[in-house]
């Protein structure tokens, strides 16, 4: 092993090791240790939360006028893209995601610090209409001490999302990042830290989200949690968050449908179907995981995905031509492996993929060849399921009717995506589709200002867009009196 020296978390503003046990990160590909840390103790959370608490009363950040707390986040992404190359590189150790995707979610998590600044700095709050002798006014006040709870597979920019506008708001911010992935929400905190936001407003408390993150979660001064992660965690944290009546936005999980009609530009719906699926190695919410292909051009297209599925580069995280780079544990990779044998046992076909790669350069990480089964319906397990790979199911269907039914019949409702000339149509279908997202002739495209959340088991709040800031913030309402005379009542 390496001489991996112990990082220390952030326990408001203190760089120092961690209570709880030691762990190491290992890196996906290899399965080799990249860093070594000591998780946050429950004392630490104790500790970060009350010192949060403290520098928000104290520190200064809530009361700052918003043009000047929006130069610092506008310092904040300045130092992010100063470092775009090493945190690429350190995110693609941390999580073997190939160093393509890696660039972009950096560059993503620098104009989300940006977008936020711009919008902190232009946000206004209302007048609404008068019904009295009194003006009346909607404005919002920061919440206090608020906490992210992130997951493994884009952790820089899942927690540039959260902590963005949850900093912009003037709260302090307590991030429980997941425990595999620790490293890029600690260089963010340095990186807060060096633009100016002032020392306890940030804490990073890297550990297990059930001891650590549960903690955080039911610790009273916590007045927020916007958490994303797997449907059972977001149910657990709404129960908690209904015990303390505290707001929480919960992005989940998906089993996304991409439609592809008979008119679609075939060469665009290849395309985008092979990257809604099968980037991120599938491990991404918004994966088009259910493939629905009109009946009339099923084996033309789902032979064409094919044979693109298995031409895609899987290998080597550092190489900029890797597509899809090994999945994040062994044990996941085994738990994608078990939903494609329960696949086969409900009937399902492998069409291609099913199996590790084979060679020298797959043995030590965690690979995983690019997946499609077919002969299976809607209602199968593995249709219903969110199993989080590289692995997608292609159906065919004959009626508008029936796809839309189709498309619906999912306890998750993500996104989707629609392929087709005829803009009538899909304007009908994206309309249709029950989704928090819906992409009409592309997919998995992904813009700061527009607001992003599930529907039913996919989650609840939306992140992103001006209004995001809004999600950290009380709103409140206030009148102020113009009457000449005493309120007649009083008489
Ligand atoms: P989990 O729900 O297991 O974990 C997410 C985060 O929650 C981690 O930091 C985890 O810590 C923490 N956590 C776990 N248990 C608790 C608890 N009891 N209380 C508080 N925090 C807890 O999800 P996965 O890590 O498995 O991530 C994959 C899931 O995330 C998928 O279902 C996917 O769809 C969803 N996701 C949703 C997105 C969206 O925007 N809708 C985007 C990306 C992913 P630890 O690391 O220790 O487990």
């Amino acid at each position: 092993m390496p001489n991996l020296e112990l990082l220390p978390i952030n326990v408001a503003g203190e760089w120092r090791l961690g209570g709880g046990d030691e762990y190491q990160s290992l890196y996906p590909a290899t399965g080799e240790p990249i860093a070594r840390l000591r998780a946050a103790s429950l004392a630490d959370v104790e500790e970060a939360i009350a010192r949060a608490d403290v520098a928000f009363r104290t520190s200064g950040w809530a009361q700052m006028l918003p043009h000047v707390r929006a130069a610092v986040l506008h310092r904040v992404a300045a130092l992010i893209r100063e470092r775009a190359e090493d945190l690429a590189q350190k995110q693609r150790l941390d999580n073997g995601k190939p160093i393509s995707e890696t660039r972009a979610l950096v560059a993503s998590a620098a104009g989300t610090f940006q977008f936020f600044a711009a919008a902190l700095e232009t946000l206004e709050d209302t007048i609404t209409p008068s019904r009295g002798p009194y003006v009346t006014m909607s404005v919002h006040e920061p919440m206090g001490v608020v906490a992210a709870i992130t997951p493994w597979n884009s952790p820089i920019a899942s927690e540039a999302q959260k902590l963005a506008p949850a900093l912009a708001a003037g709260n302090a911010v307590v991030v429980k990042p997941a425990e595999v992935t620790p490293l890029m929400a600690l260089e963010l905190a340095k990186i807060c830290e060096e633009a100016g936001v002032p020392k306890g407003i940030v804490s990073v408390l890297p550990g297990k989200g059930s001891v650590i993150g549960d903690a955080i979660t039911k610790h009273p001064l916590v007045k927020r949690v916007s958490f994303t992660g797997g449907t059972t965690t977001g149910k657990h944290i709404a129960h908690i968050a209904a015990d303390k009546m505290m707001p929480v936005s919960l992005e989940l999980g998906g089993k996304s449908p991409t439609m592809v009609l008979e008119d679609a530009d075939l060469d665009h719906a290849v395309a985008g179907v092979l990257y809604g699926i099968f980037s991120s190695s599938g491990e991404s919410c918004i994966a088009g995981s259910r493939l629905f292909v009109a009946r009339g051009i099923y084996d033309e297209f789902v032979t064409r995905v094919a044979e693109a599925a298995k031409n895609l580069r899987v290998g080597d995280p550092a190489d900029e031509r890797t597509q899809m780079g090994p999945l994040i544990t062994a044990k996941h990779r085994e738990g994608i492996e078990r939903y494609v044998d329960l696949g086969v046992s409900e009937g399902g076909r492998i069409r291609t993929g099913g199996v590790r790669p084979q060679g020298a350069a797959f043995d030590k990480g965690y690979f995983y060849t690019p997946t499609i089964l077919e002969g299976l319906t809607n209602s199968a397990r593995i249709t219903q399921e969110e199993i989080f790979g590289p692995v997608l199911v292609a159906m065919p269907f004959d009626s508008e009717e029936e796809l839309i039914a189709q498309a619906n019949d999912s306890v998750y409702a993500l996104a989707a995506g629609v392929w087709s000339r005829d803009f009538k149509r899909a304007w009908r279908l994206g309309r249709a589709v029950q989704a928090g997202t819906v992409w009409v002739n592309t997919y998995k495209q992904f813009s700061v200002s527009t607001p992003f959340g599930g529907w039913r088991d996919s989650g609840l709040g939306r992140e992103k867009g001006r209004e995001g800031i809004f999600q950290y913030m009380e709103q409140k309402s206030m009148y102020w009196g113009t009457n000449e005379q005493p309120i007649p009542w009083a008489k």
